[in-house]
């Protein structure tokens, strides 16, 4: 019916800042593996300052913050290009950035925002008689004025429609904006 788009942040490899284990820093960094699923996909050697991820054989620094808190610390990254406090890293092209750095959508926000002008829009089509939901270039084709119904209430229709059209436009043009704007 629609294009989804797919960044979301549920197919990009990540990384969980609570994932790192607080120690007893000395000099020796603390080595692990990464790991992609069941797959092993680099090696993380994590200081009390950062962890230094080697992956595709490139190498990132990122920074990390720990924050005291009742049952010990907490890391968090500080993400290598907007410096914000993130827990959670995706990696794009070996690079490793926050989800607004790369312009990620949380499916959850996302997915479910589509999904309700998909079923509004099924639904305005289905009582007009429309069995589905047809589009040309993402803009939804109104099915024909039903004999009973008054134009009044048709045009209204078809404003609404336009309205669900121009709001699922905008969703996906959202991530390209915020693309061009970085
Ligand atoms: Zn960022």
């Amino acid at each position: 019916m629609h294009k989804k788009h797919e960044w979301t942040t549920d197919n990009y490899p990540r990384l969980r800042a609570r994932d790192l284990i607080p120690g007893n820093w000395d000099d020796t960094p603390l080595v692990g593996r990464l790991t992609l699923g069941t797959d092993t996909i680099g090696t993380t050697s994590v200081t009390r300052d950062h962890v230094t991820i080697t992956s595709n054989g490139m190498e990132e620094q990122i920074a990390l913050a720990w924050t005291e808190q009742p049952y010990g610390a907490r890391a968090r990254f500080l993400c290598p290009q907007c410096g914000k406090r993130r827990d959670l890293l995706y990696v794009m092209e070996g690079h490793w950035r926050c989800r607004v750095c790369l312009n990620l959508a949380y499916r959850t926000s996302q997915a479910s925002k589509e999904r309700r002008h998909d079923l509004a829009l099924a639904k305005i089509v289905h009582d007009l008689g429309g069995t589905e939901v047809e589009t040309i270039a993402g803009m939804t084709i109104p099915p024909a004025k039903p004999r009973y119904m008054h134009w009044k209430t048709y045009n209204e229709v078809i404003a609404r429609i336009d309205a669900h059209d121009a709001a699922l436009l905008w969703l996906w043009l959202q991530p390209l904006a915020k693309a061009v704007r970085n």
